[in-house]
């Protein structure tokens, strides 16, 4: 079904035609360079279901709204949900009265981007086969997003994947993920580079026009709008699993990509009450500074104990500043354009006044990530990985009296079990279902920070 009566997208740099979600899900960039924005906030269901695939089908309705008809869109949510291990999907686990852990990664490859990728790997084929057509993926990861894209879709004959990742700066763990799947459509490149190379080679592919259309190109990195989507969900299923639909709370956001903390601004927009968002981040503070100063200047990205969130230019933040800049789409594109060519960019103190209004930051290092890590094993028998334990350390350090946290834990320590080993002395057991990674032959391609030895290789191995 397509009736043309469901939600819109449009671009944030206001230069291309509105789209409808389906289009928005294959299409993941905008052909002006920008990423796909809902025209409207639809307002939260008042639904208040027990099961977490129940409340995400009620809150993600509105947005697939005359593409993907409601019975089947909750029957591919609660597919999706069904891979998780966890009864609840999503737990919640106490710290202390105010302060809770909300855990994300009970998916199959133990990372929070199994929640929306599982959900879009379905979407992405519910609709190609709708429209009767094959895409090519490509994709950049910092360490988490690759597997859970290349899970999400592996064994699909509409779909090839290609996942581009920084040779060498990932977990041991993260990179097998990637590179023991032997399904003949899933591809793991590792690029001599950064991150922000890899993410720079994706975007340079997707604006590289007879390329893109040649190969039918599209993304699941967190510039998809399905990913921010599907993360929207789990702010108010925690808000309804502690009794705290009507009552605001603060959700403490490990960030890199600043996709998840702006899908909890989503669920702010759409009616959830929210007291604010801590951004928590590591030694790459880039986010912290801008909210700080209101300024965003560019750094070297630095390897740390967190590497997912090793990231300098937020890419989902555009999402946010059009946003500041009052949907001013040509002017958003204009800053970011001057902050790729002169590595800052500055917001007015109007803007910036919006911005602190919402979202505060902090960041950590290597040293007060481990001591973070040994603290709450000893204070509540926890293991947490690295990333949990920057959000955890935010949320600690900027915590107001009485004020409720819902921290959000984004992987399973089992991920980082070096880290975790080097901060309290034990080693995480990987879940049964991974324990064989470290056996399985690797598969992966080497590749220099190089276009069109990356596009060669795309040509050669898409079906
Ligand atoms: C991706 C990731 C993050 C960062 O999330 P963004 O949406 O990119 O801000 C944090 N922690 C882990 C474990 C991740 O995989």
């Amino acid at each position: 079904m397509s009736d043309g009566s469901g939600m819109r997208y449009a671009s944030s740099r206001g230069l291309a035609a509105e789209v409808d979600f389906s289009d928005a899900l294959l299409g993941g960039l905008a052909p002006d360079g920008g990423l796909y924005l809902p025209t409207e906030w639809p307002a939260l269901t008042s639904a208040a279901p027990d099961s977490y695939p129940e409340l995400a089908a009620a809150v993600m309705q509105p947005f697939v709204a005359g593409v993907i008809a409601p019975d089947d869109f909750a029957a591919m949510v609660a597919d999706a949900y069904s891979t998780f291990s966890a009864p609840d999907v999503c737990p919640l686990v106490r710290l202390d009265d105010n302060h809770h852990l909300l855990e994300l990664f009970h998916g199959p490859t133990l990372a929070f981007k199994d929640v929306a990728l599982q959900l879009v790997g379905r979407l992405f084929d519910h609709e190609l086969r709708r429209r009767d057509e094959r895409v090519t993926i490509v994709g950049a990861t910092s360490g988490d997003t690759g597997s859970a894209a290349m899970e999400a879709v592996r064994g699909s004959d509409r779909v090839d994947i290609v996942i581009l990742f920084p040779a060498g700066r990932t977990s041991e763990v993260q990179r097998r993920q990637m590179t023991t799947l032997d399904d003949p459509n899933v591809h793991a490149v590792a690029v001599d580079g950064t991150f922000d190379d890899c993410q720079d080679l994706v975007k340079a592919m997707f604006a590289d026009e007879p390329f893109r259309s040649r190969c039918g190109l599209s993304a699941v990195n967190s510039i998809n709008w399905a990913r921010v989507m599907a993360q929207i969900v789990y702010y108010v299923w925690a808000a309804q699993k502690l009794g705290r639909r009507d009552t605001p709370m603060t959700y403490c956001v490990p960030t890199g990509n600043f996709g998840n903390v702006f899908a909890g601004h989503v669920a702010h927009r759409m009616g959830l009450p929210v007291d604010r968002f801590i951004v928590a981040s590591n030694t790459n503070d880039i986010l912290t500074r801008l909210i700080d100063t209101g300024e965003m200047l560019a750094d070297e990205v630095v390897p740390t104990l967190s590497p997912s969130m090793d990231i300098q230019i937020s890419s989902n933040l555009e999402r946010l500043l059009v946003e500041l800049l009052d949907g001013n789409g040509p002017a958003t594109a204009e800053l970011l354009a001057g902050f790729r060519e002169y590595g800052r960019a500055a917001l007015t103190p109007q803007q910036h006044e919006r911005l602190v209004s919402e979202f505060a930051g902090t960041r950590l290092d290597d040293t007060e990530t481990l001591a973070v890590m040994r603290d709450v094993h000893e204070r509540h028998g926890l293991l947490v990985d690295p990333h949990t334990a920057v959000g955890i350390g935010a949320a600690e350090r900027l915590r107001r009296q009485g004020e409720a946290i819902v921290t959000l834990s984004t992987a399973h320590p089992a991920k980082f079990p070096d880290a975790v080993k080097r901060a309290t002395g034990i080693h995480p057991e990987l879940p049964a279902h991974l324990a064989g990674i470290f056996d399985r032959e690797e598969r992966m391609e080497s590749l220099p920070n190089d276009l069109a030895a990356v596009e060669d290789y795309v040509d050669a191995v898409r079906r």
